[in-house]
């Protein structure tokens, strides 16, 4: 059974270029992304609020991403 899945993302600021990290939630029942593509289909994703911790720029590249789905125990 899938409860849904948090997402790592690795992202590019926009503004000054630091490479930082934001983790997204995706909710249950949507599968999980396999690939970037699939990624940018999650409205979480897409409407996730970044903010660069170095500059506060609130836009950002995401350059990779690891899944980590959160199983729990029945
Ligand atoms: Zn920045």
């Amino acid at each position: 059974m899938c409860d849904g899945a948090s997402v790592l993302l690795h992202v590019r600021c926009g503004g000054c270029a630091k490479l930082y990290q934001q983790t997204v939630i995706l909710p249950a029942g949507q599968g999980v992304p396999r690939d970037g593509d699939e990624l940018m289909e999650y409205p979480e994703v897409r409407n996730a609020n970044f903010q660069c911790p170095k500059c506060e720029a609130p836009y950002a590249e995401i350059v990779a991403f690891k899944v980590r789905e959160t199983n729990r125990a029945a």
